[in-house]
């Protein structure tokens, strides 16, 4: 008898413990069943998460972000100016020129913009001084928020526009923070993201070398404001695939990724329906490069990609450990059985893969059907400043459209950590925060309900707003 009444607490307690069996998932089974959209997405958003791993630092910055940090950048003696008007001058609009001629709000540094002539200067003014209208069109051309608006505006026109901003280090650095901040803010306990290290400049327009490029991170991360984010973070770097001499840069990257313990990874990104970036073409440098050089990891963008083919397959031969994307994964049957179970996992960014039309609905997405086979996956953002939209924003998308458990949602979050490229110790620590973090998010719920998190309030962000109908409350700013 007293066996008996003892083990009622004891039962309560390992429901709590062992979230993933059946009976602890009966709790999330009821609570989606009951909440409202609004419910769902502030639980998600004070849901303990694990890491993003699939992040471009540029990408990654909302526009209001941009511009506060840009005219901030006074203080480092940079000075910015966006094209507000066309004056159909005659030298510039000779091609070939990036951006094209007639972009608006194209933003420039004071050193791009002393190499204008006085026709093309007219065309510009200093980014403090737009008008209230104007800013509100400078912040919305770096959204991909129209339904006009894809994969051509996306990779061809919002990544040119940002110009300049993306070419300094300590505005870059700032963003870096912000990004700590808001991650830390829902839940996530570690970022990888991918950022520039060439071609960056000081104020006097100086070319800074990655090393230079280097500290600024660094030294910005150690601040004791960012270390109180409680967000981890290491870095990739990056190529663009299709470039002429990206033989070249894969191995400078290489050698930088070599020298420095921040940065974890290289990858290679940009468009795969252009047929000079296929993975194969690096077979030979990769294999040359890993004769001199140990421990850099590759993640590599792969089958982001309308057509089938084996872009995954090949990249998997390259030497990646991760594949970005995927989804052309479920057209290549060998491959896709071949990765059931591990090692690799698929980085899947389903806001990213929705407005870059990859994907027309998410019913045509193989997220679930990867996740339910046991292809390793976990959710990221990519370029959420230019989607508008959070890592709690991806949880809220794949729970709404593919009815996750929670079970499946530790996974991912779990799935994160492990296939972090974190050194072995930090990512045991990690795992073992998570395990604890989850643990007491569960058993506060159970105790209070959604109560618990009543102080909890989520950025309703545009993709959310647009797509879902959750849309800030009247005086409600985001942060
Ligand atoms: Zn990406």
């Amino acid at each position: 008898m007293r066996g008996w009444w003892r083990a009622v607490p004891i039962a309560g307690l390992l429901a709590v413990a062992s979230a993933g069996s059946a009976v602890a998932q009966d709790w999330f089974e009821t609570f989606k069943d009951t909440a409202t959209p609004a419910e769902l997405h502030r639980f998600l958003y004070a849901m303990p998460k694990g890491g993003d791993l699939h992040l471009h630092l540029g990408g990654s910055v909302f526009s209001e972000w941009y511009f506060d940090l840009a005219v901030a950048q006074a203080a480092n003696g940079y000075r910015y100016y966006t094209k507000v008007k066309i004056e159909n001058c005659a030298d510039a609009a000779r091609p070939p020129r990036r951006p094209p001629y007639l972009f608006r709000f194209h933003t420039v540094d004071q050193n791009t913009l002393e190499r204008f002539n006085a026709c093309e200067r007219s065309e510009y003014v200093p980014l403090e001084s737009l008008t209230g209208s104007q800013k509100a069109a400078w912040l919305d051309s770096l959204r991909l928020d129209q339904a006009h608006e894809g994969r051509n505006e996306f990779f061809e026109a919002h990544w040119s526009r940002l110009g300049d901003m993306t070419r300094n280090p300590h505005l870059i650095a700032e963003a870096l923070y912000r990004n700590m901040q808001a991650f830390g803010a829902e839940g996530v306990a570690y970022i990888e993201p991918q950022v520039g290290v060439r071609g960056l400049r000081a104020s006097n327009g100086d070319a800074l070398s990655p090393d230079a490029v280097m500290d600024i991170y660094r030294e910005r991360i150690a601040r004791p404001d960012a270390q109180a984010t409680g967000v981890s973070v290491r870095m990739q770097v990056s190529l663009l695939r299709f470039v002429a001499d990206a033989e070249a840069q894969l191995a400078q990257l290489y050698d930088i990724a070599a020298r420095h313990q921040e940065i974890v990874a290289v990858n290679m990104v940009g468009r795969e329906d252009n047929d000079k970036g296929y993975p194969l073409r690096f077979l030979d440098t990769l294999r040359a490069l890993r004769r001199q050089h140990s421990g850099v990891r590759l993640s590599i963008h792969a089958g982001e990609v309308d057509e089938p083919n084996h872009h995954v397959r090949d990249t998997l031969l390259l030497g990646a450990e991760r594949i970005g994307h995927g989804i052309n994964l479920i057209t290549d049957p060998q491959t896709l059985t071949a990765m059931r179970h591990g090692p690799y996992l698929v980085e899947i960014n389903l806001i990213s893969n929705l407005l870059l039309e990859y994907v027309d609905d998410y019913a045509q997405h193989p997220f679930p059907e990867y996740l339910r086979i046991g292809v390793p996956v976990a959710l990221s953002t990519d370029d959420r400043g230019m989607w508008d939209s959070t890592l709690t924003d991806e949880f809220f998308v794949a729970v709404t459209e593919f009815d996750l458990t929670w079970a499946e949602i530790e996974r991912l979050s779990r799935n994160s950590l492990r296939h972090s490229f974190l050194e072995a110790a930090e990512k045991a620590a990690l795992l073992d925060d998570y395990s604890r973090r989850v643990a007491n998010f569960v058993a506060a719920f159970q105790a209070d309900g959604m109560a618990a998190f009543a102080d909890r309030r989520p950025p309703r962000r545009g993709f959310v707003c647009r797509r879902y109908g959750l849309c800030p409350e009247p005086n409600e700013g985001n942060p």
